[in-house]
Parts: C-alpha cells; structure tokens; sequence
C-alpha cells in the first residue's frame, strides 16, 4: 500500500461546491448529509479560496512571512488508489487523498469525505482550514482533509465497507492516533469510521480507538458528535444575534442544507425561540413566515431527502432560499453557493456559515461592502472537531463523558473561541474572518517560531 507523497499543484477543484447530492454532513463534520445544491456559478477551489484569506490575514500580523509562505502549501499530499471489487465481482479502481497540512501545534485532524468532485487542491484547501479551525479553537491539533473520489450513492453498504477498509489499508503507514485522525465528512458516516477504525486496529493487533472520531460510541465514539457541528452553529448563532442587538425571539432564521449541521442547528435555535422559516435540502426549500416546526421536518439522517415532502405553506428552490429577507442566513449544504452571481441578492443581516467555504471570495467582499457581517466556519461550525477532540481524550484514557458534560465543555470552548475572536473583531475593525484568521495564524505562527524552522 504505498501512498505516494506528492507536491504538485493542479488546480480543479470544484470544492465542495457542487453537489450534488448529499450533502454532506455536517458540512462539516460530517456526518453525512446533507443535501446540497447545485453551484453553476463562480467557481473557485477550496486550496484558491484558502490561499487567499491566509494572504489576506497575513497581512494583519506580525508574522514572519517564510511561515506564511509554508502555509500556503501542504505539508504532505498523499495519493492512493483503492481497488473495490463490486458486488458483480467486477473491480473498480477509485483515487483517494489525505492532504496533511500542518501539524505543529499536534497531530494532524480532519475529515475523509467520499464524493464525486474529491481532488487533491480539494483537500489541500479543507485541510488548511483544519489547521485554523483547530488553532481558533485552541485545540492541540493540526490539520488534514482527504477523501476518495467516488459517488457513495453508487455503492452497496458492502462496497462501502470495502472501498473503507481497503483505503484506511492504503493510509494504514500514515494515520495513528498521535500522527493523523480522519473523522466523517460529506458522504462519510459514524459506521464508515467504525470500519476504518477496525481495518486499522487489525492491521495494528490492537484495537486503536483513538484512530478516528466521529465513530459510534459503542466502539468508543463520543455522546454528542454527531450533533456537535449544528449546536456551534447554533450558539455561536445566538452570541452573533445578540451582539448585533437581537432577541432570538425576534429572529428569522434560513438554513440552506437539514443534514446533520443543519437540522441540528434549526433545531437548538428553534428550541431557543428564533423563527426558523425556511430549510432545504438538495430537491429545494420549504417556508413557513410563522416558523417551521423544524423537530417534524426530517433530516438527511433520519430519512434522506425528505424536506420537500414536508407539508409546508410554500416551497422555493435553493437559489430563492439564499436570498430571503430573513435576520439570519446559515449556508450549511456545501461549498461556493454564496458567490459574486448572488451576492448583491442575500438579504439576510447575518450569515453563520455551517458548511465549510460556502462564501467565495468574490461574496466576501461584496458582503464586506454591504456590512452584512460573516461569521465564518473556521469558528461556528468547529463544535465537531472540538468534540472529536473530547472523543480522542476519551479513547487515549479509555474514559467516556455523558453528554452533559460534552454539552458543558463544548459550549465553554465555543464562548471562549466567540470571545476571543470578538477582541479581534472590535480591536482591529476587521471582518470576522479575518479576526478568525489573526487569532488562528497567530497562534500557529507562534509555535512554528517557537520550534523553529524545521516542523
Ligand atoms: N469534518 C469536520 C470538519 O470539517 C470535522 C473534522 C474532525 O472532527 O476531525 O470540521
């Protein structure tokens, strides 16, 4: 199984934008869902979105510009290729990534994603926001992203749990629990790692929990992950309304994508008295101006697909969805659906991004201009990284934590992540990605300074 470390730089990348049709979960996070839209617009790879907002951040610190320039790129791309044999007997030969960013502040963290428009820049520019989701959270983690190019649509359960095994076989000499762990992402699942887990336990002789996270807490997965991504979403939603001088009670609220972030996050908000009048999942949207009943409409999980069948007063396409006169936008489908082609159109006062890069660059700057404030996802969706990293110190100390303290310990880390980006906010006049970015470049930067050049 040799995985080939690569440097080169090809361009596609599609991102996630796209779709198509899963959405994945969490966008985030994934757990699995998620529905998603079409992009046909502005296109723009994840590794080209990223490498632009580190620029742009770089030039707001003190950094010293040789880190900034390393990264840019990553520290290692590994490419393998995944033989499955179908259900036929057929075999079928799928290319599968794991692009390590960065690993100076611990090992490298980050999601596999199984989805068509699976690149290498994909990878590269996801596992680059790994990296500063994970410093704005102050967790002791780098980042990495990776993924298979594949329709998981098109496979059995059995050519699933194939197509894993064989691949976690593939980066069996580069994942561990103190190197590299992979979590679910679009198309991927508690059970996709649970089989990973095993695969890599077997090869290992011993069973190896703290592989991956994201697993199902029977096998040493964490109560509370699979919600973790929506519940930031949606507290970090609550501290941004109030900021703004809201009441919750008062706020309307759109969520593009009802996978796991997104029906997660529609639902605590709900809980928490805002109005959520429209969802979506990749068949269009349902609204409701007096509030949806957001528990009776069913996620991706629970039923896929299922939003439209949703007895609702009216329903719209994704497109009208995202342009909505509402308090508060949440993109949390898939990447590049806020772009320059409707930028002018969002009407919202507030866009959460669930998904990761839902905003192209060309949309941040338009909302910048039209002060419509954007909370970026290297902060409101990290509540599941932040638990796959309660998961791991679970799994190191073969200790579980109920889910009210996941609960405590996340919404403590998500104040104090809100908080400090806040100082930045207010300090620097800056937009909330760039405070984002001061405080997760920042603390990166540091450290390669403080180990030196060689990490
Ligand atoms: N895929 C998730 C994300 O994009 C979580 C990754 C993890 O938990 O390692 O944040």
């Amino acid at each position: 199984m040799a995985s080939t470390t690569t440097t080169d730089d090809e361009t596609d990348g599609v991102d996630e934008s796209t779709g198509g049709d899963e959405i994945a979960s969490d966008g985030v996070d994934g757990s699995t869902e998620a529905d998603d839209v079409d992009d046909e617009t502005e296109t723009e790879s994840a590794l080209e979105t990223a490498r632009r907002q580190l620029q742009q951040a770089a030039a707001l610190v003190d950094v010293d510009q040789h880190i900034v320039d390393r990264l840019k790129y990553p520290k290692a791309v590994h490419e393998v290729t995944v033989p499955v044999e179908r259900d036929d007997g057929s075999v079928d030969l799928f290319t599968g990534y794991r692009a390590q960013h960065d690993s100076v502040r611990g090992p490298f963290k980050g999601g596999l994603r199984y989805h068509p428009d699976v690149t290498r820049d994909e990878c590269v520019g996801l596992g680059m926001w790994m990296t500063w989701k994970c410093a704005v959270m102050d967790i002791p983690f780098g980042g990495a992203k990776g993924g298979v190019a594949v329709d998981p649509k098109s496979l059995s359960d059995d050519e699933t749990e194939r197509l894993t095994r064989r691949f976690a076989g593939e980066l069996r000499d580069v994942i561990g629990p103190n190197t590299d762990i992979p979590a679910p992402d679009m198309g991927t699942t508690p059970q996709t790692m649970a089989w990973l887990m095993d695969a890599y336990s077997m090869q290992e002789g011993e069973t190896t929990p703290g592989v991956v996270t994201g697993k199902p807490p029977v096998v040493g997965g964490s109560e509370g992950r699979d919600g973790a991504p929506g519940r930031s979403v949606a507290l970090v939603t609550r501290e941004a309304v109030e900021y703004y001088g809201k009441d919750l009670a008062e706020t309307t609220v759109a969520i593009q994508g009802f996978g796991s972030v997104g029906a997660n996050a529609a639902r605590l908000l709900d809980e928490w008295g805002a109005s959520v009048v429209a969802v979506s999942d990749v068949n269009g949207a349902i609204y409701d101006q007096s509030g949806l009943d957001t528990h009776a409409v069913q996620s991706h999980g629970e039923q896929p697909e299922a939003v439209m069948g949703h007895d609702a007063p009216a329903t719209l396409s994704n497109e009208e969805l995202l342009e909505l006169d509402v308090d508060v936008l949440v993109p949390a489908a898939v990447g590049n659906v806020l772009t320059v082609e409707n930028a002018d159109d969002v009407a919202a006062d507030l866009i959460v991004e669930g998904a990761n890069g839902p905003t192209t660059s060309g949309a941040g700057e338009v909302f910048a201009e039209r002060d419509i404030p954007v909370i970026p996802d290297i902060l409101a969706n990290a509540g599941g990284v932040t638990v796959s990293y309660f998961e791991w110190l679970q799994d190191i100390n073969r200790r579980k934590w109920s889910l009210e303290r996941v609960h405590e310990e996340l919404d403590a880390e998500m104040l104090s992540a809100w908080h400090r980006v806040r100082e930045e906010h207010e300090a620097r006049d800056v937009t909330w990605r760039d405070a984002a970015y001061v405080v997760a470049l920042s603390r990166v930067a540091e450290a390669h300074a403080t180990r030196g050049l060689w990490p």
